[in-house]
């Protein structure tokens, strides 16, 4: 029987997360199997423990169910306890093991795919919600210069401030705080880009940017990517690199294999 994996979320018939990890599984000849596996919104424990009990191994988990399942686990990982959020549960005996791999593939889209290194540069990382949050500690472990935390109610910026600035050097405020600022990396964690909105950024904000980041992905192009472009952002990237390192360090922990990305990224990219 093959061993079996799932992404939990709702909605999740939109994921690529089957077509990642079963490319991943091909090209390290893992027998796994992995599908998407829609919960109530009411039901996110009952059908993790269904899915444990057929015998399943591991769940990916997205919206809206990030804190649940940072709450179902019975052991953390240091960066998912910081981040109190989950998007990987892996199933051993007893346990429900709960890690957090979305801030790790950013960084190594970042670092690796983009070959930008993130130490010593000014980070300005837009959003304060489940995405932002997910990525601060990975970010602030590759020493950066600073990290500033803008968001649209800049009271959210302030709690993560509150949660992460022992950890590095960390501003918060709402997008006009930082209008007089430059960075070397900018990037979009808020949900504007679903709804094709813009953050209301100063354009002059990305005259020095090496590169403006959307964690979003989508075949359109990203109002947030067109127009940091047009003010100057040297290089832009959407987050399809993100999505498949983060799917990556996900199948290293339950396989304890680590897949090619590229060919991943490149296939992925001819299908959105
Ligand atoms: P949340 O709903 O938790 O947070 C939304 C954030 O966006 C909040 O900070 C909110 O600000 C802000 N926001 C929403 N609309 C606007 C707007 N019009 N202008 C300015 N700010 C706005 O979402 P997530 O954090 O879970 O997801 C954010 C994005 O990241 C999504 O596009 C998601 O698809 C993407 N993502 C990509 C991943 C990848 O692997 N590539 C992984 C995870 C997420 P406020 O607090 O003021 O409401």
């Amino acid at each position: 029987m093959l061993d079996s994996y799932a992404v939990i979320g709702n909605p999740v018939s939109h994921s690529k997360s089957p077509l990642i990890h079963t490319a991943f599984a091909q090209q390290t000849n893992q027998a796994m199997q992995y599908v998407a596996l829609l919960a109530p919104l009411d039901g996110f424990e009952a059908t993790v423990q269904d899915f444990r009990q057929r015998g399943g191994k591991g769940l990916n988990v997205t919206v809206p169910f990030k804190l649940e399942a940072y709450q179902l686990a019975t052991r953390l990982t240091e960066r998912a306890g910081i981040a109190q959020a989950v998007n990987t549960l892996k199933f051993e005996n007893d346990e429900i093991l709960g890690d957090n791999t979305d801030g790790i593939g950013l960084v190594r889209d970042i670092e690796c795919n983009l070959a930008i290194p993130l130490a010593g540069k000014r980070i300005l990382l837009m959003g304060a919600g489940g995405a932002a949050q997910g990525v601060i500690l990975p970010l602030l472990q590759q020493q950066p210069a600073l990290l500033a935390i803008a968001n649209r109610t800049p009271e959210k910026a302030a709690a993560l401030w509150k949660q992460f600035n022992t950890y590095g050097n960390i501003s918060a405020g709402d997008f006009l705080y930082f209008a007089d600022e430059h960075f070397d990396i900018i990037i979009n964690a808020t949900s504007a880009s679903l709804h094709n909105a813009l953050p209301e950024l100063p354009a002059s904000i990305f005259a020095q940017a090496a590169l403006a980041y959307d964690m979003m992905y989508r075949q359109e192009p990203i109002p947030f990517l067109k127009f940091a472009r047009q003010h100057g952002a040297q290089q832009i990237a959407d987050g399809i690199g993100m999505l498949v390192e983060q799917a990556a360090e996900s199948f290293f922990i339950w396989r304890n294999v680590r897949p090619q990305t590229k060919p991943v990224i490149a296939k992925l990219k001819s299908l959105v």
